[in-house]
């Protein structure tokens, strides 16, 4: 059920063919990024589940969320809270409080944001929540970057719509790519495979976590949704790669600003620092790395298009 979609048929995106092919390899971007809610990418596919959940329960006046200046969860949260006319509250590390596009548009969808240090937001949540129901509120709490099991049912769905692309345009994915943050993303894609019993290899490009934790949590999270007991069953589906991470979130190499640079003037693809490009860049080092040669890839772009803008003077 969509609540909150107007759109009806066809793919939810468009599916972009580059006529880049690292060692001869044949790419297809899903666009995500163009995903029609909220200036887009995977967090608008996520907070619509969010809200679906949310909309059926019309006492929820409040919604609470988490994330940094840079967090494209908290700017599709605020924009659907705006959209239904319900309270949005961010708490944000004051570590990282930029005034970037996307903290811009969250004042503009009427959020408050509560700044706090890091170690502190764990309990300054639970505060904001408690004062929220002792003055009458009715608060819902959606973890940091739609962290959580309705976040990976999002992309549990999007593997299922690649099936239909791979039907329609009878071809099969050798591989499909993405940029793996909290791992919802790849959490949803595993499910989709293991449900279905596909043979493609998903391949999630750290943008920060390390192993082993950065994989645990998504055999944890694979492991929550499909209410599994056992994790050998899920362990061997997930390819989680740490080793593009560079000194962690945000930071990134000249080596992948040159190839963002080359894929927007060659493709006209818009790659954010943080995300897309960091994963962009690791995906193609990765095809060099493992000898892949001559096959069907298909890289999702979950977005971050308020951050492109952020970064885009780096570029030129
Ligand atoms: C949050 C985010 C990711 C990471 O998604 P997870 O589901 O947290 O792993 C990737 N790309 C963009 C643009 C994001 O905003």
């Amino acid at each position: 059920m969509k609540l909150t979609s107007d759109f009806i048929s066809g793919y939810s995106v468009p599916i972009q063919k580059l006529r880049f092919s690292p060692n001869n390899n044949s790419i297809k971007v899903m666009r995500d990024d163009l995903y029609p809610v909220a200036f887009g990418g995977n967090k608008a596919r996520k907070t619509e589940i969010f809200f679906d959940d949310i909309l059926q329960d019309k006492s929820i006046d409040t919604v609470v969320t988490y994330g940094s200046s840079s967090s494209n969860h908290c700017r599709t949260v605020a924009c659907l809270c705006s959209k239904f006319h319900l309270d949005c509250i961010i708490v944000s590390p004051s570590e990282q409080s930029e005034n970037t596009s996307n903290v811009k548009l969250n004042k503009i969808f009427g959020a408050k944001t509560v700044e706090c240090p890091v170690s502190e937001v764990s309990l300054v949540i639970e505060q904001t929540i408690e004062n929220l129901r002792k003055s009458g509120k009715n608060p819902y709490f959606i973890y940091g970057g739609g962290h959580g099991n309705l976040g990976t049912l999002a992309y549990e769905r999007v593997f299922d719509e690649i099936l239909k692309i791979e039907k329609d345009l009878s071809i099969k994915f050798d591989y499909i790519f993405h940029a793996s943050g909290t791992g919802t993303t790849q959490a949803g894609l595993v499910s989709g495979k293991i449900k279905r019993k596909e043979n493609v290899n998903i391949v999630g490009i750290s943008i920060a976590r390390r192993k082993p934790y950065g994989r645990d949590v998504v055999v944890q999270s694979v492991k929550d949704f499909l209410k599994l007991d056992g994790v050998s069953e899920i362990d061997k589906h997930i390819v989680f790669v740490d080793d593009y991470v560079n000194d962690g979130y945000g930071v990134y190499s000249q080596e992948q600003l040159l190839l963002m640079t080359k894929m927007l003037q060659q493709e006209g693809l818009p790659l954010d620092h943080t995300y897309t490009g960091k994963a962009f860049y690791g995906m193609v080092e990765y095809l060099t790395r493992e000898k892949i040669y001559g096959k069907n890839i298909l890289f999702i772009h979950t977005g971050g298009t308020p951050l492109f803008y952020d970064d885009l003077e780096k570029m030129v």
